[in-house]
């Protein structure tokens, strides 16, 4: 009886479904990897909600956790998106993101996890999350950082083809007939492209119009799905690698 409950619990993964002394009894149990996806909430055009990083991240941390077996933790829905300003963002400091990530690995330790995988889902959460790895020093602690679009071919955009895509497969919250064209970055090279860059980190709208980077008008749900499919293939080697 005990047993067949707990293979039961072993198959939900999400650690929100989860109850105790179950869940301890998991842990002890199994080599447990907890996936913590990270994401924003920012304007991402008029085409696509505020939610869209962590709406992505959290639906591509689903599929990775059913796929790998990783225990899903819930997703941080707040990231570092000041530099959208005046545009819609709710923006935490970048030490504040670092310490609520440091405080929930270092719980996560005290709570018998030694891997954990943090998959980010928004470029402005990146730097920062990186400096993770001299912060969080514990021994016996693996901490696994990324970026979904580590694992995928194309360029990532802002509301462009390929998020809107991603979106598109994942949503329904699309509104395609707001879609417009924003800043094409692969038409600049070189030192203008390096300056643009630089400039998107300081005031997005100023640079973009419109708030997005890219040209959403072709993206589709066949696209969106076809990359998902290649991130999830990918992501294969980077568990191989990092443990
Ligand atoms: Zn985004």
């Amino acid at each position: 009886m005990e047993k067949s409950s707990y293979k039961k619990l072993t198959k939900v993964i999400e650690i929100q479904n989860q109850y105790d002394p179950d869940l301890r009894k998991i842990i002890s149990k199994n080599n447990i990897i907890a996936l913590i996806p990270i994401g924003s909430i920012e304007q991402h055009g008029m085409h696509l909600p505020i939610s869209t990083d962590s709406d992505i991240v959290s639906k591509i941390s689903k599929i990775l956790a059913k796929k790998y077996n990783l225990m899903l933790f819930p997703t941080l829905r707040y990231g570092c998106s000041s530099e959208h300003t005046p545009y819609f963002n709710i923006s935490l400091q970048p030490n504040t993101l670092q310490k609520i990530l440091v405080d929930i690995c270092t719980s996560l330790h005290k709570n018998k996890i030694d891997r954990i995988i943090i998959l980010n889902g928004h470029y402005g959460n990146k730097k920062y999350i990186i400096q993770l790895r001299k912060k969080i020093n514990i021994k016996d602690l693996e901490v696994n950082i990324c970026s979904y679009w580590d694992f995928m071919s194309e360029r990532m955009d802002h509301g462009g083809f390929v998020e809107t895509s991603l979106m598109l497969a994942t949503s329904t919250k699309t509104r395609m007939s707001f879609a417009k064209k924003g800043i094409i970055l692969n038409d600049l090279h070189g030192e203008k492209l390096r300056l643009y860059k630089k400039m998107l980190t300081k005031s997005f709208p100023r640079i973009t119009k419109n708030g997005v980077i890219g040209d959403p008008s072709a993206a589709n749900v066949a696209a969106g799905k076809k990359i998902i499919h290649e991130i999830v293939k990918n992501f294969n080697n980077f568990i191989k690698l990092q443990s």
